[in-house]
């Protein structure tokens, strides 16, 4: 479960913008490969109890594309990416490397007024 591990990270960037300051909304920019909601529970169980726990969650999903020799022109699934830039052809099962993005990215952190 990678994506807890992306979630922690981007729970952490939020606090550490928000300073103790109470947040009510973090928006998100996400791949499809995480799936929605995998991303919120994640967020839901990370931000349980602490500043973030009233922040609402935004996520702008995002599609991981790949262009095989086979033929294959389109986005992945969540069990084609198998590691950072690399999936698996969901046409010809073939390992091929895709553009390495961010998965997931802090966009916006609101403060409560
Ligand atoms: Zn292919």
């Amino acid at each position: 479960m990678h994506e807890v591990g992306l979630v922690a990270e981007l729970v952490d960037a939020a606090v550490a913008r928000a300073a103790g300051r109470p947040v009510s909304l973090i928006r998100v920019r996400h791949a499809t490969t995480i799936p929605d909601d995998v991303l919120r529970q994640a967020f839901e169980m990370l931000t349980e109890g602490g500043p973030l726990a009233a922040a609402e969650l935004v996520a702008e999903p995002f599609e991981v594309l790949l262009t095989c020799p086979c033929g294959f022109d389109g986005a992945l699934g969540h069990d084609d990416v198998v590691g950072p830039g690399l999936a698996v052809c969901p046409s010809c099962s073939e390992m091929r490397t895709v553009a390495r993005e961010a998965e997931m990215e802090l966009l916006e952190v609101r403060l409560a007024l």
